[in-house]
């Protein structure tokens, strides 16, 4: 089977896109190929073997029609009113055989009305490291848009003086609605645009609640966004960016630039170089939620109620439960890394211990907490030690909670330096490890530890 495209965006939203083709490229080859994820989708060899002419803007796919979605956010704290696909290019929605959507997007396919400065490109190294790392969120049963393939054009980014071989990745999303894309419609002072928007997330995500029920909505992204944030802490990972552009309705994951794996354990851990106050630190994201959410409900106030006054109490209660409910599925999350049975009133406590001790030592998180599993699950003494009440703790459990392979940046980074002079084993290599994170580490152990100390502090890039 071939994609079944239908493209509700196009035909329900006007004014927030421009259609436009993406950039052919000139000498286009298939670098990586998602095939679980193509199954999933129910795409057939068809599309594969057309893939380096289909993701590369050479060729459109039948039914495709493609555009650059419009949308607005805070950088950094910064209000832009008009950001955009700058770099991307939505190709439609594909239908699986479950009847479900996917958005079929390419990024790094050439230029758009929206590119500002920006070049419309992308770099192999980057691209593949995006199809990495959430593989590896998808892995770890992390909600994330994903990659279909990589393919190189052929043709050179310039970056920082330097020509590097250029890419095409071709994202599959539930959706791209942002927080930035009602952003975009209440700067316009676009209300109906807003309903419209509203309706449409609603319908394609949620569409258990009343059709316009904004507030409904605005739950459901509490709710979504907090155990997704939840997720990233318990496995230490940092998005880097969490501009409100790249925070996504869906509750997906969404824009792996800057994003890293912390190894040592310390809250205020940032790999982003343009970061540099640490607004997006790994101890910081729980704040940037909230931050962010509230952001969404000025974009949503006027539809909770038709009295301002009410709408706004409703959304300053609404903004009030973020941080208890974020601290909820925080501690499920742990819970669960831990083995503790049911919810006792000193877990908070006995975690907060664990972490006080890990951080004092600088512990590498995911080996920490694998350890503590393997140790359950051979009911090694020295559990007693961290652990006063040992009979807690469910014997076997945790290693389905604790990763033993995480991608690892200094395992991304030889992969990637491999990738970019044409040798794809350590790639795939990698790839193969981190699609089976939980699996026992016998005969992968090179995998599961991190940087030896040479590897040096780590450092990510933007829009790379
Ligand atoms: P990001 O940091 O990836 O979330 O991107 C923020 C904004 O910059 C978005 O509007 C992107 O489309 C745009 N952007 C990033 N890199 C490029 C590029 N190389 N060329 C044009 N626009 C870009
Ligand atoms: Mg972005």
């Amino acid at each position: 089977m071939t994609f079944r495209f239908d493209n509700s965006w196009l035909r329900d939203l006007p004014g927030t896109f421009l259609r436009l083709p993406p950039d052919p490229a000139p000498a286009p080859e298939v670098l990586a190929w998602n095939a679980p994820l193509a199954q999933m989708l129910g795409l057939g060899p068809e599309v594969q073997a057309n893939a380096a002419r289909w993701f590369s803007g050479a060729d459109l796919p039948p039914g495709a029609d493609s555009a650059a979605l419009a949308y607005a956010g805070h950088q950094f704290g910064g209000f832009s009113p008009q950001l955009g696909d700058g770099r991307a290019h939505l190709l439609g929605e594909h239908l699986d055989p479950a009847g479900n959507r996917w958005d079929i997007q390419l990024k790094g396919s050439g230029r758009t009305p929206f590119s500002r400065g920006g070049d419309g490109k992308a770099a192999v190294g980057p691209m593949l490291r995006e199809f990495l790392i959430s593989e590896a969120m998808a892995a770890l049963g992390v909600p994330t848009t994903r990659a279909l393939a990589v393919v190189a054009t052929g043709a050179p980014v310039w970056r920082d003086g330097q020509a590097l071989p250029g890419a095409v990745l071709a994202r599959v999303a539930a959706s791209h609605i942002r927080v930035g894309s009602f952003q975009f419609l209440a700067a316009r002072g676009d209300e109906a645009g807003l309903r419209a928007l509203t309706r449409y997330t609603i319908a394609r995500h949620y569409p258990d609640l009343a059709p316009d029920g904004a507030l409904g909505l605005f739950d459901v992204v509490i709710a979504r966004q907090a155990r997704l944030i939840a997720q990233w802490m318990g496995l230490g990972f940092i998005h880097g960016v969490m501009n409100t552009d790249n925070m996504a309705l869906s509750g997906e994951t969404i824009d792996y630039g800057p994003c890293a794996f912390m190894e040592g354990y310390a809250p205020g851990t940032v790999f982003s170089s343009i970061d540099r106050q640490g607004r997006y630190a790994y101890a910081n994201q729980p704040l940037i939620l909230g931050w962010n959410l509230a952001r969404l409900a000025e974009c949503l106030v006027p539809q909770f109620d038709a009295d301002e006054e009410t709408a706004v109490a409703i959304a300053n209660a609404r903004l009030k439960s973020i941080a208890p409910r974020f601290r909820d599925e925080w501690l499920a999350v742990m819970r669960a890394k831990l083995a503790l049975q049911g919810a006792d009133a000193g877990d908070e406590a006995l975690v907060d211990d664990l972490l006080g001790a890990m951080a004092g030592q600088g512990a590498d998180w995911t080996l920490t907490f694998r350890r503590l599993a393997d140790a359950a699950e051979g009911r090694e003494a020295g559990l007693t030690v961290l652990f006063p009440d040992p009979a807690r703790l469910l014997a076997w459990l945790p290693r389905a909670a604790n990763p033993a392979v995480i991608p690892r940046n200094h395992l991304v980074e030889e992969a990637l330096a491999a990738a970019v002079s044409g040798d794809l084993q350590p790639f795939e290599a990698l790839l193969a490890e981190i699609r089976r994170p939980f699996a026992p580490e016998a005969g992968r152990e090179r995998f599961t530890l991190p940087a030896p100390s040479g590897f040096g502090p780590y450092v990510t890039f933007c829009g790379t």
